[in-house]
């Protein structure tokens, strides 16, 4: 049996790791690690908003899960001073839903759409004129006396997020005045996420542990946070409530979280270019067939990571694994390529 939480998905917290989550999530600028471009220029951005009394231009973040982009647009939201309301892509299946929405937003209002590449096309076209020129057309009566009215909205700031931003239309990716892509966290910036969720939390955490928890954390706050949560249940069953290096390893064993924090999919990549392409140069599209994942998922959320740590190389030729994902797997390349022969 699979011992192993899905680090990956928010959706199957249970109700107590929710609140857990809710306590830990930034809500200033000054408590945002890390991503410094993007912070510094918003904070920018923010100020000069303010300033002007007007609304802040729509702010696009893209990147991988996990990394940020759902607390960045809490954070905007409360040094605007403004209200936030939630939603996302595949929820606003219906025009009249996100009629709903626009038309109760005060000024300066922050609308987070999540997941926006997965908009219907029909709401998009209303997302254009929304954002472009707060207005809204809606359709009132049906039939031939069906007829459409302009409706004003307050000035508002949309913020859109997503994983995939390579299916964005380019019309709606135009409107977006700011245009951020987050990148996966350095392992001293997630180590000082951790201290920080740690003291949050109240357990007292060694350095060497925040280490070792941050090296496998993929690059990700979400995963650091979540292997906190369980390494200081291990901490205080197993142990005496403190996390040291040796509860850490213990826990993070128990929990069979990969050495280096890959997950499945990473592994299955990395395995897949060794085992059929002989490790590579492969082209993209074929690894994606092997391993049954869509070619944009896999250049946009999975490769970034695999290049940034070193197990992938992109090459003219195609993606080539490096000597690290062969020591990682513990394959050797001579046994390998004899194996095929
Ligand atoms: P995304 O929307 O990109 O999937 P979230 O904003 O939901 O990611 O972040 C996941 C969790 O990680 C949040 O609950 C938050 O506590 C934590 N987190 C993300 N980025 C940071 C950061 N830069 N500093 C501290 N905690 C962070």
């Amino acid at each position: 049996m699979e011992d192993i939480i899905d680090l990956h998905s928010n959706e199957d917290f249970s109700s107590t790791d929710k609140e857990v989550d809710k306590k830990l999530r930034p809500l200033s600028f000054s408590d945002f690690s890390g991503q410094k471009k993007i912070t510094d220029n918003l904070i920018v951005f923010v100020e000069a908003a303010k300033l002007r009394d007007e609304a802040l231009d729509h702010v696009l973040l893209h990147g991988p899960p996990g990394l940020g982009k759902t607390t960045l647009a809490n954070i905007i939201a409360n040094e605007l001073k403004s209200n936030l309301k939630v939603t996302s892509g595949p929820v606003l299946d219906k025009p009249g839903d996100l009629a709903g929405l626009l038309t109760n937003l005060e000024e300066s209002d922050v609308l987070f759409i999540d997941e926006i590449h997965r908009l219907s096309p029909i709401v998009e076209e209303y997302v254009y004129s929304a954002m472009e020129d707060f207005t809204i057309d809606i359709m009132i009566d049906k039939g031939p006396s069906a007829k459409s009215i302009q409706i004003e909205l307050n000035p508002f700031t949309l913020i859109g997020a997503t994983t995939r931003s390579g299916l964005l239309t380019s019309p709606l990716r135009a409107r977006f005045g700011i245009n951020s892509h987050l990148e996966y966290y350095d392992n001293t910036i997630i180590a000082k996420i951790i201290h920080r969720s740690a003291k949050i939390l109240d357990v007292p955490i060694k350095e060497n542990a925040a280490n070792e928890i941050a090296f496998r954390s993929r690059g990700t706050p979400r995963i650091a946070n979540a292997l906190l949560r369980r390494v200081r249940d291990f901490a205080q069953v197993k142990g005496d409530g403190t996390i040291d290096l040796k509860i850490a390893k213990y826990s993070l064993d128990a929990l069979n979280i990969d050495k280096y924090g890959l997950d499945d999919m990473d592994n299955k990549i990395l395995s897949s270019i060794i085992n059929k392409f002989n490790g590579g140069p492969v082209g993209l599209t074929t690894i994606a067939t092997s391993v049954s994942e869509d070619a944009g998922t896999i250049e946009e959320v999975y490769e970034p990571f695999l290049i940034k740590e070193g197990f992938i190389k992109r090459t003219p030729r195609g993606r080539e694994v490096t000597e690290l994902a062969y020591t990682h797997l513990g394959i050797s390349r001579t046994d390998n390529q004899n194996t095929l022969f």
